[in-house]
């Protein structure tokens, strides 16, 4: 089997037997939208990384980054993984001492919940003013199987439709995984910073909506994050080159809601479950939620309540594995005892680490 393939793969099983109603599943897979399959080398960050000086004084020959797409961080899109700033092989850090990237990433990508919301069209936007220099289009969308990601590997087509960016000075952008059809920029295409270029899409080695950017000075990599510089690691001075503060945060919702199964990863990355109302025949009521960049040790707690507000699940759970995309559901059986009554049922969600929620999440379901 090719190694590089991101399988997914169920590592935690838990089923309430003594409360036969209601029940409790917990999963999660490896690395999804990614290039290698999830490792053990997820961990916890070391604690405290020194917080580094941040020059002030902007150099005009460096480009002053705007976010590739259109979208609000943190509310319609996320950061999913950043740049591998460990140069060993098979070891993987990100600019904040973190481990929400995988080994030899080589940029950071924004994430969308899901393939609905890539029907619908986010705008991939140019970072800075500059040149197009190539671009490529008419590449599939499709979550790579491993055979496509042979098939890309081989074809050197992992980025996928995309374009590369020349902003003078030796600076270079590229944009990765555009949607097919979508890339509207030609070479010798004059853009403004926040041009629309194309749309995220899912083309080339990935398997989940987003658009990857990588940032280039003289053909090397550069750590939007963290500036040009030839130190490696995380404990480095940073000269982000945004034009924003982007905060660190590599964990958090993609999406959450209620289905009548169990979720599978595919069902959700193809955005299923986005209802808002549901049957009172159901065969259950389950609701779920989907995040990125979970830990060893992170609690998750689970509360539903029944149309009349009453509690009839609490659940706490530790989670057992890292996993840079989790999927966590709980649910109850539609019985004769204890029907899926008409009305409006809810979900809390929190997924804490030590004393601090990092996600918190309430969703409502109409059940008629
Ligand atoms: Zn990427």
């Amino acid at each position: 089997m090719n190694r590089n393939y991101c399988q997914s793969r169920s590592i935690a099983l838990r089923l309430a037997g003594k409360v036969p109603i209601v029940f409790l599943i917990l999963s999660s897979i490896a690395l999804t939208g990614c290039d290698r399959r999830d490792r053990s080398t997820l961990a916890s960050p070391p604690p405290n990384p020194t917080p580094q000086a941040q020059k002030t004084a902007a150099d005009p020959t460096i480009p002053n980054l705007g976010i590739p797409i259109d979208c609000e961080l943190d509310r319609d899109c996320y950061i999913m993984h950043y740049v591998d700033r460990d140069p060993d092989p098979n070891e993987e850090l990100d600019f904040n001492c973190g481990r929400q990237t995988y080994d030899t990433h080589k940029g950071t990508d924004f994430g969308i919940p899901d393939e609905r919301a890539m029907a619908e069209g986010v705008a991939v936007l140019a970072a800075a003013d500059g040149t197009v220099l190539r671009v490529r289009d008419g590449q599939p969308d499709r979550r790579a199987t491993a055979d496509q990601i042979e098939e890309v590997e081989a074809q050197q087509t992992e980025c996928g439709n995309g374009m590369v960016i020349d902003h003078g000075n030796g600076w270079e952008t590229q944009y990765c995984h555009l949607r097919n059809g979508s890339v509207a920029v030609q070479p010798g295409t004059q853009v403004k910073k926040g041009d629309v270029l194309g749309l995220v899409g899912l083309s080339g080695k990935t398997q989940f909506p987003h658009v990857h950017l990588s940032v280039r000075h003289n053909g090397e990599v550069v750590d939007p994050f963290v500036g040009d510089t030839q130190e490696s690691g995380c404990q480095v001075t940073r000269n982000p080159m945004w034009d924003r503060p982007l905060a660190y945060d590599p964990t958090g919702l993609i999406r959450a809601g209620f289905s009548t199964v169990q979720p599978t990863f595919d069902d959700l990355w193809a955005g299923r479950f986005a209802e808002t109302e549901l049957s009172k025949d159901s065969p259950a009521l389950i609701f779920w939620v989907h995040v990125y960049g979970v830990l060893k040790g992170d609690i998750q707690r689970f509360r539903m309540f029944d149309p009349t507000g009453r509690e009839f699940l609490n659940q706490e759970t530790e989670v057992e594995a890292p996993s840079r995309t989790w999927v966590g559901f709980v649910g109850k059986r539609n019985t004769a005892d204890q029907p899926i009554i008409p009305g409006t049922w809810r979900g809390e969600y929190q997924l804490k680490r030590g004393d601090e929620v990092i996600v918190e999440v309430e969703r409502s379901i109409e059940v008629k």
